[in-house]
């Protein structure tokens, strides 16, 4: 049994970021990328209108007397239009949000400060404005405002969410050059486990790791590959391992702890497995499972083997799988793992005598003054403590009951 910072030292040192690829935009969602996106466009690439209303020069509207501008449309432009008129002094444009503003212009004034009938305000006809709130240049986004073409709008490193993919699609990058998304096997083993979709009968149990750590892997970007379930016999956990050591990180539940039919450490020894760590002194969690299965001529596979208790399979995977995922995935270091804090506990709790442990919580509050109520919870086999948590207690071990009110560590999950 190792400590948890060791065990955590261990999977940083053995999971090395996978190689960069140029990748169609749509297809990078979720991952970071490994080169920035340099725009070839500014944005706006003109000067925008951002209301529906008319074109003006400001200079008319200062030169108004009581408030009113009268003004003669010159042409109107809806979004796509353009024109080579220059708008005079004592010209305007009827003009729509998204149109270029014509030269010469400089300001909106929007269609509700039209008076008399709005019908005669278009092209070949005069129109009297009243904007009793205007300032010159208002309501035109200027070219290049937000970016210039040339500027590298996102960053390497920069994670691609939705913001990100319509930015990159704005300054023009059909493709991007981002890291590889890590394929993750997920294989969960015990002869008990059935789908799902299946109402278990009597001793049978169903398979809730599978789709926990399915959503786990998606959620970091990566790209789940299920295996299903493997009885616990040598021979299908062995067949099962063997496909899942094709992808980059294999995820097996079940059968690490010490009992009979906990094969899973056997298996991965005699399919050339390295073994790295197996067990770890943390509640819940202890019994998980780390090595490295290397090749002559490609990438290592990173085997984990997490208890199948749900809990304490989803604590392993943000403990140990989550760093290992982000590292392949080319993140910077401070998205390895879960961000950690202090909070003021709510309610007294009591730590592990032996162990560190993970208590799920309720966070509320500000970042730096956070309170943490700890939810009710049963034990490693109990999920639903967890489906509501936002965040873990962190107490180490020694038996303390820690007050209500008192301090402790907490770490934050989304
Ligand atoms: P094991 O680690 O195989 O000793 O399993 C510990 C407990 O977790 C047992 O009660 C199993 O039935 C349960 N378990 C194992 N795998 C899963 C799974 N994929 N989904 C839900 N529970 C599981
Ligand atoms: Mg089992």
């Amino acid at each position: 049994m190792i400590e948890l910072a060791e065990a955590i030292a261990l999977v940083e040192a053995t999971a090395a970021p996978l190689p960069r690829r140029r990748v169609r935009l749509l297809d990078a969602c979720g991952l970071a990328l490994a080169e920035p996106v340099v725009a070839d466009v500014d944005s706006p690439p003109w000067d925008r209108a951002m209301m529906d209303g008319f074109a003006v020069r400001s200079e008319d509207v200062a030169a108004a007397s009581g408030g009113v501008v009268a003004l003669d449309v010159v042409v109107d432009l809806a979004a796509g239009d353009v024109t080579s008129l220059v708008i005079r002094p004592g010209g305007c444009a009827r003009i729509m949000t998204g149109a270029p503003i014509p030269a010469g212009a400089d300001a909106v004034i929007p269609v509700e400060c039209v008076l008399d009938d709005s019908d005669a305000a278009h092209a070949g006809g005069r129109v009297r404005l009243r904007d009793e709130k205007f300032r010159p240049g208002q309501h035109v986004a200027r070219q290049g405002v937000a970016f210039r073409a040339g500027d590298a709008v996102l960053p390497a490193g920069s994670v691609l969410g939705a913001a990100e993919i319509g930015l990159a699609a704005e300054a023009g990058a059909v493709h991007v050059v981002a890291a590889a998304r890590p394929r993750v096997a997920i294989l969960s083993t015990g002869s008990e486990l059935v789908p799902p979709e299946a109402v278990p009968a009597f001793g049978q149990t169903r398979n809730s790791n599978g789709p926990m750590l399915a959503a786990a892997v998606q959620l970091l970007g990566a790209e789940p590959i299920p295996l299903g379930i493997a009885a616990d016999r040598p021979e299908a956990i062995r067949a099962a391992v063997a496909q899942g050591l094709a992808a980059d990180v294999l995820l097996l539940s079940g059968g690490v702890s010490a009992g009979d039919l906990d094969l899973v450490p056997d298996i991965f020894r005699r399919c050339g497995v390295e073994k790295l760590f197996h067990k770890v002194r943390h509640k819940p969690g202890k019994p998980v499972w780390f090595g490295v299965f290397r090749r002559a001529a490609a990438a290592p596979t990173l085997v984990f083997g997490l208890p199948g208790n749900p809990a304490s399979s989803l604590v392993c995977f943000e403990l140990f799988v989550r760093p290992a995922v982000m590292i392949l995935g080319r993140r910077p270091r401070d998205a390895w793992h879960l961000p950690r804090s202090r909070a003021r506990l709510a309610t007294p709790v009591k730590a592990a005598a032996d162990r560190p442990v993970y208590l799920p919580c309720r966070l509320d509050g500000s970042p730096d003054a956070l309170t943490a109520t700890p939810l009710p919870w049963t034990g490693s086999s109990d999920l639903r403590g967890f489906a509501g948590a936002n965040g873990y207690v962190a107490l180490p071990a020694g038996g303390a009951i820690h007050d209500a009110g008192s301090l402790v560590d907490v770490v934050l999950r989304s």
